[in-house]
């Protein structure tokens, strides 16, 4: 981008702007609010929680929190969930590697008999199809990914790149699981980078089919869900070469095992073995070896072969075809932010519920120390804070005939929460286990097994460096094509418009940094070198819109909650803030005395949530809905005093 003077003049103004700032003013003003926050007493305005009036938390108790939290498909919802109450979906920390798949198999298959919803509903009504996967990950994780691999990568691909033909296929068999899918993108030598995928597709005139092979070791398919010892079809990415010009990776779905469950002749298939969690899903590697499967394989409703060999496709670039190859791939993504933020929320309703009960030196319960609450509190706002923005995430993706423009916007509005959810989530459940102390390391309170299960959430649908990268590059994209005007931090107004300001600029700050580091040549290594500028862009990014989502939802909420969700609110903002002190100090936008303020802020609106025996964090917990065969915890669900009675 070519920078203009206009551009100098305008970040010296700002500097100027910002050194002419009374930072005692600031420093005031940040204890006003302070000062605000502190604990008002508003018991009365909100309902009493469950939680303190009994330990268990009623089904059948409506909050009007809970009805605006949870917006589509509660009917349903409720139905899994009560479904979910079944002794099969309860916890089994015993079994063996063998055991926990079987157990896991039994759960997808009695889980899918119950016909909830359908494969066609990927595409029919997507928000059912989701509710009704999330609803899962409240259970086990790995029944959750094992459901979704089969649904959304392998049958939502067939959905979404495939014919008629494929849907007469394949569908109806997917919704009884008499073929169960799997996912074959990754190969052991290319994970991030599926475009530089290895595994060749060739036509081959004479038999009228497609020819599948893994030229070499790299390209075999490795980590594949489902592929272990389940999966019977595959949703292959390969390489399709025709006539001798490359096309780009295509998908083919093939059979792997026959309807007995053998491999098939052609297919190598090993198990990957134990892993640090999620062990429930059966992963695998898989080699073809000149295997030959009909021209129909081909997913092909973006690109098509005929009888005599001849390629077509409505979309001429083959860069441009593998971006809707992998379009699909937006569900699965925002599947597991969904599943991060529901994790957050069994977490902190753990760690919240058993800190009010649990005293230690005196009667003082934990939850009375500021430590305690710094972990948990923010830990709380942050989890409305990403779910709301998935609400807005979801809405923008199911619209109907968004156009290109809403497919990109969805595109990077899902890369960066799900980094940021599953970055948060990793965070928030160590805190959480750490709350708990050495009841947060049993099995049994759950912390911890969700703490290894979801561990790989980081990395899986899009290594999430890779995915802040996404978000950031857009933002440049932009700033090189505009001009980018810096908010303006008013002081004088500190208050839920002031941290939005605050965290806006922020992403300004890094979008004009990243820019100009963009402008070095050659541009590559710029962007290579600067690769932590560009994911802390990414980060920035998220935690504005984040707090602009936040901030617009709170017209809609039903009044008796508008006070507490604005400090919460708040407290989201000036924790993102906080994280960010970096920025704000480096370039002069907060003085140094913004620091402890900010803090003494924080801590004020934590001891806020917490007052009254923390009946309004807990109340903000139970509108969760989560009952308690899913909360599972006895250190939740029961007191403690009990465990090992
Ligand atoms: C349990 C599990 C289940 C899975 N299930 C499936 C499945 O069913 N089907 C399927 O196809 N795949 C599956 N995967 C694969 C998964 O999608 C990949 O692991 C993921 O895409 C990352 O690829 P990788 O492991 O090769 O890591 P790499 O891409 O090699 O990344 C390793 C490290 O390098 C960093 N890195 C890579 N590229 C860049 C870059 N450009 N800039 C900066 N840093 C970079 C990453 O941040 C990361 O820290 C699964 C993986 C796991 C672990």
């Amino acid at each position: 981008m070519e920078r203009t003077n206009k551009d100098d003049t305008q970040l010296h103004t700002y500097h100027g702007m910002r050194s002419n700032v009374d930072h005692r003013r600031v420093s005031r003003k940040l204890q006003v609010l302070a000062g605000h926050v502190a604990p008002l007493g508003e018991g009365r305005d909100m309902e009493t929680s469950q939680f303190s009036a009994s330990p268990t938390f009623s089904l059948s108790h409506k909050s009007t929190l809970h009805d605006w939290i949870v917006r589509d498909n509660r009917e349903m919802r409720r139905a899994i969930f009560d479904f979910l109450d079944d002794p099969l979906y309860r916890p089994n920390y015993y079994s063996s590697l063998e055991g926990f798949r079987e157990l896991t198999m039994q759960r997808v298959v009695k889980f899918v008999r119950q016909g909830f919803f359908s494969v066609r509903d990927y595409e029919r009504d997507p928000l059912k199809f989701q509710a009704a996967l999330e609803s899962l990950s409240f259970c086990d994780y790995s029944m959750a990914i094992k459901s979704g691999v089969h649904f959304t990568l392998c049958g939502g691909t067939i959905v979404k790149l495939g014919t008629a033909k494929h849907h007469a296929t394949f569908l109806d068999k997917m919704d009884t699981l008499e073929l169960p899918g799997c996912f074959g993108m990754t190969e052991l030598g290319h994970g991030s980078n599926v475009m530089g995928i290895e595994t060749t597709a060739a036509y081959d005139p004479g038999s009228d089919t497609f020819v599948i092979h893994t030229p070499t070791n790299d390209a075999s398919k490795f980590w594949i869900g489902g592929a272990g010892s389940t999966a019977k079809i595959c949703a292959v990415f390969a390489q399709l070469t025709i006539k001798g010009v490359w096309q780009g990776p295509h998908v083919f779905v093939v059979r792997l095992r026959d309807d007995a469950g053998n491999i098939l002749p052609g297919v190598r298939i090993k198990d990957n073995g134990p892993k640090q969690g999620l062990n429930g899903v059966d992963n695998g590697q898989i080699w073809f070896d000149h295997y030959k499967v009909p021209r129909d394989s081909l997913l092909d409703k973006y690109a098509s072969v005929d009888g005599q060999g001849n390629y077509s496709s409505p979309i001429a670039d083959p860069q441009q075809r593998f971006g809707t190859m992998v379009s699909g791939l937006t569900t699965g993504r925002m599947l597991i932010a969904q599943a991060a933020v529901d994790a957050c929320k069994s977490g902190v309703t753990i760690a919240l519920r058993y800190s009010c009960t649990r005293p230690q030196f005196g009667q003082t319960p934990i939850i009375e120390y500021i430590t305690q609450q710094r972990r948990i509190i923010p830990a709380l706002a942050t989890t409305y804070a990403m779910h709301l923005s998935m609400l807005k995430c979801k809405n923008i993706g199911w619209k109907k005939n968004g156009g290109s423009n809403a497919a990109k916007q969805i595109h990077v509005l899902s890369s960066g929460l799900k980094a940021a959810a599953t970055w948060h989530r990793v965070r928030i459940l160590q805190e959480c286990r750490e709350c708990c102390g050495g009841m947060g390391f049993l099995a049994a309170n759950k912390i911890g097994p969700m703490l290894n299960d979801m561990n790989v959430d980081v990395t899986f649908e899009g290594d999430n460096t890779v995915m802040m990268q996404q978000v950031a590059k857009s933002l440049i994209d932009r700033s090189m094509s505009g001009h980018l005007d810096m908010p303006v931090v008013d002081y004088q107004n500190l208050g839920l418009g002031c941290i939005g300001n605050l965290l806006s600029w922020r992403c300004t700050c890094l979008t004009r940094a990243a820019a100009m580091e963009m402008q070095k040549s050659p541009k590559q290594s710029a962007y290579e070198s600067n690769m932590d500028l560009i994911v802390d862009l990414g980060w920035a990014s998220v935690d504005a819109e984040t707090y602009t989502i936040f901030s617009e939802e709170l017209a809609s909420v039903p009044h008796q909650w508008k006070s507490t969700m604005e400090k919460l609110c708040m407290l989201y903002g000036l924790h993102r803030v906080e994280a960010g002190m970096t920025t704000y100090l480096e370039h002069g936008a907060l003085p140094g005395q913004a620091v402890p303020s900010i803090r003494h802020a924080i801590n004020s609106l934590c001891t806020y949530f917490v007052s009254s025996n923390a009946s309004v964090a807990l109340s903000l917990c139970d509108a969760f809905g989560i009952p308690d065969h899913l909360l599972q915890a006895p250190i939740a669900v029961d007191t403690w005093h009990n465990i090992g009675q």
